[in-house]
C-alpha cells in the first residue's frame, strides 16, 4: 500500500451528520432511540441507508432474512468482498450509537474511498444485520445467525413478537424480505466497529479497543414447579412455593458468579415469569432466564456444571422441582489472528493508544467468526454506558476507531 492510502482519513463530520440523521428516526423523549427490529422506524432507517449506499455507488441486495448488503466493486473479479458492518436496530430504551456506528462507519469508509478515488482489489461490502438486539424477536443476532447457517431461515422467520407478529410478516410489512441468495462462502472476511459498551477504554482514556475474542456465554431457562394453595391457611411445612425455589436459584446463580469474579466471571438472573402471580395464591410455576459469562470457555462450562450440580440441594430447600429447560451458548472464541493484526497495525501506524480486550456482550461478528475470518474494533463510549438512552460518544471518541477500521479494511481489501 502506498503512503497516500496510509494517510487518508475518514470525514468524521460527515459520519457525525449521518449518525445524527439516524438519531432522528425513532427518537425517545430522553434523546435515545427506540428503533426495534423491523418496526416502521427501522423501515425508514433502512430505506435511508439503502439510498445512501446507492448514492455512494454501491449495489444493494437484500437476503430473505432482511440483511442488507451494499457492494462496492473491486478490481479483481475472483476476489471475495470484505464485509464491514453491524446493526441499525436498537433496544426499547436504546442509544444512538450501539450498532449504528459500525454500519455508518462502513458507509463513511466507502464515501472516503470514493473521495480519494481509491480502488481495492477485493470488493468492499457493507452489511446491516437484521434483529441484532433481540428486543422484539428472540433470539438476538438472528440475521447473522441465518447468514452463517447456524440458524434455519424458517425458524428465524417464524419468531414472534409480543403481539404475535412473526418476523417474516414484519419483514414483509416494511418491504425488506429480499430474495438475494447470499451466504458466508461468498465473502473474504468481516470487520465490525462497535462502541465498547463497558467502561475500560473510557476510564483509561484509551483510543482504540482491539477485540481479540469474546467471553464464553451460557444462557439458560430454568423452570421451577411448585403447587398453588392459599397463602393464609396452608402451613409452612406444606408449601411448595415456586417463587421460593426461584429465589434459591437466583442466589445459587449469584454465588457461582462471585466464585469466579476474581477471574472476571459473571452471572445474572435477568427475567422471571411467575404464575399465577396473584394476591393470596402460592405461586406454582416460575420460568426464569439466567446467564453465565467468563473470559475462558472451559470456565463458563464449569459454572454451568456447578449450577446443575446444586439443583438437588435447591429442590430440597425449596420443596419445588427445578429443571434447566433450554440453553444457548455463544462466544468463547478468538478472532482471526490475521484480521486482528491488521487492526493492530492500523492503530500503531496512526499512533493511537490501544488496549486488547475480549467482548463481554454478544455481537454479530462472533457468529460470523465461526465461518469467516473476522475482527472487531471498539471505540470508547461515555462512562461505558449503553443499552440506555443516555448512551453517548464524542467525535474524539470515535475518530480513532473509524480510521483504524478504514485502514484495516483497506489493507485486507488491497488498495490498488
Ligand atoms: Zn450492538
Amino acid at each position: 500500500m502506498t503512503t497516500r492510502h496510509n494517510n487518508i482519513r475518514a470525514d468524521i463530520g460527515r459520519l457525525w451528520a449521518s449518525l445524527m440523521r439516524s438519531a432522528e428516526i425513532g427518537t425517545t423523549p430522553k434523546g435515545g432511540l427506540k428503533r426495534l427490529a423491523l418496526s416502521a422506524d427501522d423501515g425508514v432507517m433502512r430505506r435511508e441507508f439503502v439510498e445512501w449506499c446507492e448514492a455512494a455507488g454501491c449495489k444493494v441486495e437484500i437476503d430473505p432474512i432482511g440483511n442488507i448488503f451494499a457492494f462496492r466493486p473491486g478490481t479483481d473479479p475472483t476476489a471475495k468482498p470484505v464485509l464491514v458492518g453491524s446493526h441499525l436496530d436498537t433496544q426499547i430504551k436504546g442509544g444512538r450509537f450501539d450498532g449504528i456506528l459500525g454500519v455508518l462507519a462502513g458507509l463513511e469508509l466507502v464515501r472516503t474511498l470514493n473521495d480519494h478515488g481509491i480502488q481495492t482489489r477485493h470488493p468492499v461490502a457493507l452489511v446491516n444485520w437484521t434483529n441484532e438486539e433481540g428486543a422484539r424477536f428472540e433470539p438476538p443476532m438472528i440475521g447473522s445467525g441465518v447468514f452463517t447457517g447456524g440458524k434455519a431461515l424458517d425458524f428465524a422467520l417464524s419468531r414472534t413478537d409480543k403481539d404475535g407478529i412473526t418476523l417474516g410478516q414484519a419483514l414483509g410489512e416494511i418491504g425488506f424480505q429480499g430474495k438475494a441468495k447470499i451466504n458466508a462462502d461468498m465473502f473474504d472476511s468481516l470487520f465490525e466497529l462497535h462502541i465498547e459498551q463497558g467502561p475500560r477504554l473510557d476510564d483509561a482514556k484509551i483510543q482504540v479497543g482491539i477485540v481479540t475474542g469474546a467471553f464464553g456465554v451460557r444462557g439458560f431457562v430454568v423452570e421451577v414447579t411448585g403447587e398453588t394453595g392459599h397463602v393464609g391457611p396452608t402451613p409452612m411445612a406444606k408449601r411448595h412455593n415456586a417463587l421460593v425455589g426461584a429465589a434459591h436459584v437466583t442466589l445459587a446463580v449469584e454465588e457461582i458468579g462471585w466464585s469466579e469474579a476474581q477471574n472476571h466471571g459473571k452471572s445474572t438472573t435477568m427475567r422471571v415469569k411467575v404464575e399465577p402471580n396473584l394476591l393470596g395464591i402460592l405461586p406454582d410455576f416460575v420460568e426464569m432466564t439466567c446467564d453465565f459469562r467468563h473470559p475462558e470457555e472451559p470456565s463458563v462450562i464449569k459454572m454451568m456444571d456447578a449450577f446443575k450440580a446444586r439443583i438437588p440441594e435447591l429442590e430440597e430447600r425449596s420443596r419445588c422441582r427445578i429443571a434447566v429447560k433450554e440453553g444457548w451458548a455463544y462466544g468463547g472464541m478468538r478472532f482471526d489472528a490475521d484480521c486482528v493484526d491488521l487492526v493492530r497495525d492500523a492503530a500503531q501506524k496512526a499512533g493511537y493508544s490501544t488496549l486488547d480486550l475480549l467482548t463481554e456482550a454478544g455481537h454479530d461478528a462472533m457468529h460470523v467468526a465461526e465461518v469467516l475470518p473476522a475482527a472487531m474494533i471498539f471505540t470508547p463510549c461515555e462512562g461505558g454506558l449503553s443499552h440506555n438512552e443516555a448512551e453517548n460518544v464524542s467525535l474524539a471518541d470515535i475518530e480513532p476507531g473509524v480510521n483504524v477500521l478504514l485502514q484495516a479494511v483497506l489493507a485486507r481489501a488491497g488498495a490498488v
